[in-house]
């Protein structure tokens, strides 16, 4: 089989959906053809792709390849380059049901890893924890790099520095990360998620969780959520989880807020009322800016000072650290790859697995998967 891999050309995006490390894998039975210029923005030359066996082309040479890896969906250009019957595999955001139904029009076999389901089986090939990740470590370091004092406790002979006080909103894979990283800064952690055995996780990390009771059976049931992921919680328990929170802001220097519900507009979390409540100089890294932010003062891709609080509402955090964002990215590209190629290097697409049912949005003319 050929296989393209293709350099991104959404602004910002500096992963490349293929490393050397991969390619080599790839190559022992494929034709890889990598775009001249892929790996640039994550330190990969050409050259590097060139000695695990791949052949460096144009784009047009990229896209016309049986099977296309990707990291983001492929734009409406990039999109003209590629064939019918060509398999595309990537973050191609099956939400976007738009683009869903031009690959389908298009006859493009398209896979989005991002919605591969949260079972054993997975964990390998799971995009969405890989760049969570990075994304909670980037995070804590751009907070600490705008914060103006110590993370660490310090004794010195000019006399003692207090640790930083740091608040992780919403405790998935990213502020799972987030709250290591501060911890190894030597940071003092607190954090606030819906789910109850979040508690346990943040509690093992050496963090204090900041328990909103459950009052009703409604407002248990709903947290617990579902397939791993949060819902929307009811009114009245995001009303004295906003209390809590609001005093627990007003004495941190660092809010890191990570908190989502897939496929609808981030929880607001941080109100204007807590931003004024915050220390002067204080941080907030809104990580949900993407999805509408869990602070309404957060701007995409922008840094903000508001109330003397610095709001950082930085996008795609993992896009900042290319290099490793691309060598997990591109090994959970190789899991999947294994699925759907037999051990002949033969395409075989196991429509009954649960894996392949989840990520398929399209195949044969048809769209195969609902966008919400
Ligand atoms: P996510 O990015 O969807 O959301 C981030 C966090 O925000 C979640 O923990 C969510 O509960 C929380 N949140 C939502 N509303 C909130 C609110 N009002 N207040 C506070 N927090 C709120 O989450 P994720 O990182 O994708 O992880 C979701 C779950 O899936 C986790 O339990 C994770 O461990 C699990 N997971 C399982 C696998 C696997 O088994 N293969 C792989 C990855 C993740």
């Amino acid at each position: 089989m050929r296989i393209g891999i293709p350099a991104e050309t959404r602004p910002g995006e500096t992963r490349v959906a293929a490393t050397p490390e991969t390619v080599k894998k790839l190559a022992a039975s494929h034709a890889v053809i990598v775009q001249s210029g892929a790996g640039i923005a994550a330190s990969i030359p050409d050259a590097a792709y060139l000695a695990a066996g791949a052949t460096i082309g144009t784009a047009i040479e990229a896209f016309a390849c049986d099977l296309v890896l990707k990291v983001r969906a492929p734009s409406a250009d990039e999109r003209a380059q590629i064939r019918p019957g060509t398999v595309v595999i990537g973050m191609l955001n099956p939400f976007d049901a738009d683009n869903t139904a031009a690959m389908a029009a298009q006859g493009l076999t398209a896979f989005a890893l991002e919605a591969a389901p949260r079972i054993t089986r997975a964990q390998s090939l799971d995009v969405l924890s890989s760049q969570a990740n990075i994304a909670g470590y980037k995070a804590v370091m751009l907070a600490a790099n705008t914060y103006q004092r110590f993370m660490p406790m310090l004794m010195t002979a000019a006399g003692t520095v207090k640790a930083a006080r740091v608040l992780i909103m919403g405790v998935g894979v990213a502020g799972l990360q987030a709250i290591a990283t501060a911890k190894r800064l030597g940071a003092v952690i607190e954090a606030s998620d819906v789910r109850p055995p979040v508690k346990e996780q943040v509690e093992s990390l050496g963090a204090k969780f900041i328990d909103v009771p459950y009052l009703t059976d409604e407002e248990r049931e709903i947290a617990q959520g579902v397939g791993g992921y949060a819902r929307p919680m009811p009114a009245a328990w995001l009303a004295r989880q906003a209390e809590l929170v609001h005093a627990r802001a007003a004495q941190a220097d660092i809010i890191i807020t990570t908190a989502l519900i897939p496929g609808r507009r981030a929880p607001v979390l941080i109100s204007e009322d807590t931003v004024k409540a915050m220390k002067p100089g204080s941080v907030i890294v809104d990580m949900a800016v993407e999805q509408g932010g869990n602070c309404p003062l957060s701007e995409l891709g922008k840094t903000v000072t508001k109330h003397g609080v610095h709001i950082i509402g930085e996008a795609n955090l993992a896009c900042l650290v290319a290099a490793d964002a691309s060598a997990l990215y591109a090994r959970n590209v190789l899991d999947f790859l294994k699925l759907i190629i037999d051990p002949a290097g033969q395409l075989a697409i196991p429509a009954d697995d649960e894996i392949i049912a989840a990520t398929l949005l399209c195949h044969g003319g048809a769209t195969l998967r609902k966008a919400a």
